[in-house]
């Protein structure tokens, strides 16, 4: 495998996986028949070359094939040659409803082995090839989508905010039925919000639980304005902002002085609030106690990607 010995991206040429499927797939006709899934996988996986401009700089594109390909190779290869899907003389066979079952017990297999601490290092690992700008970008195969249909398995659920520059699938770099989310201008807990959690904590029964809020959050900064001006906005927006205004602890938040520090500080008392909020339920304080879910808040800076997580005393057992 080609890479720097700075630890820099792997290159992988998409011209080269092109050459590859095209030496596969159109020169060599006769042998078609004898290629099964998971040569074409490994062939994939090897047309890593270096860049012409001598660095080792990842093709986004192609990089992302290969990520992918991994992520199908790993996942799918026991199943898919358990079944029969691919047979080396016959080459892809296709998928079956009872080869797509077998897959969501797989998958339901591969969820119950995950501890709370695991799953959260995913999400963090995820957030690092994220901002080092080396996602992954998981796609789920026909395959795999296929299977999902049965049965969901989110390790994690989310409380963020919706605003447009904070998706968090992409910021964690998670795939199709990786995260049970829930998204509300400055993510806070209402009715609607609170029971969609507590339906992934209990019927879900997902290992982690995060409120994230963001950097230049625009709900948490309306919040912050004098009450008169914010009774002219709209009654239902007027209502949510102020339900985030009696958590912001605004006394406090004078004696920062900073704009970007008052900003953060802002945000993170509002994690905190809507974090308390959550630990009031009964039910999920047993599950933590039970060391089955951890719960944690966290901050998404924007600029930067980086997501830090904080109020590690909630997590499981340690309250
Ligand atoms: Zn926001």
């Amino acid at each position: 495998m080609a890479v720097s010995g700075g630890g820099a991206a792997l290159c992988v040429s998409g011209a080269a996986l092109g050459a590859a499927l095209s030496t596969l797939f159109l020169g060599r006709e006769d042998r078609r028949q004898e290629l099964a899934t998971k040569d074409v996988l490994e062939l994939l996986v090897r047309s890593e070359v270096p860049c012409p401009s001598g660095g080792w700089v990842a093709s986004r594109a192609a990089a992302r094939s290969r990520a992918e390909v991994r992520r199908v190779e790993a996942e799918n290869a026991a199943s898919v040659e358990a079944s029969g899907m691919v047979n080396m003389v016959g080459g892809w066979q296709g998928f079956s409803m009872e080869d797509s079952r077998k897959r969501n017990m797989q998958m339901q297999e591969s969820f119950k082995e995950l501890s709370p601490a695991e799953v959260l290092v995913k999400l963090q690992r995820g957030n690092a090839r994220f901002w080092t700008g080396c996602a992954s970008r998981p796609e789920a195969s026909a395959f795999e989508r296929r299977a999902m249909i049965m049965q969901q398995f989110p390790s994690s659920a989310i409380l963020g905010c919706s605003d447009s520059r904070v998706p968090v699938e992409v910021v964690f770099d998670q795939g199709l039925g990786d995260m049970f989310v829930v998204r509300v201008a400055g993510n806070s807990l209402d009715t609607t919000t609170t029971a969609s959690l507590q339906y992934a904590v209990h019927h879900l029964s997902v290992k982690v639980l995060v409120v994230m809020g963001h950097e230049g959050c625009g709900a948490i900064k309306a919040a912050g304005l004098p009450i008169a001006q914010i009774e002219q906005e709209p009654q239902e927006l007027a209502n949510a902002l102020k339900m985030l205004k009696r958590g912001l602890d605004e006394q406090r938040l004078k004696n920062v002085h900073d704009a970007r520090a008052y900003d953060r500080e802002a945000v993170i008392t509002n994690v905190r609030r809507q974090v308390e909020g959550l630990c009031r339920d009964a039910a999920i304080m047993k599950k933590v106690q039970n060391e089955e879910l951890i719960v944690v808040g966290c901050f998404y800076e924007i600029s930067s990607g980086i997501v830090d997580f904080f109020m590690t005393g909630l997590i499981s057992g340690e309250k």
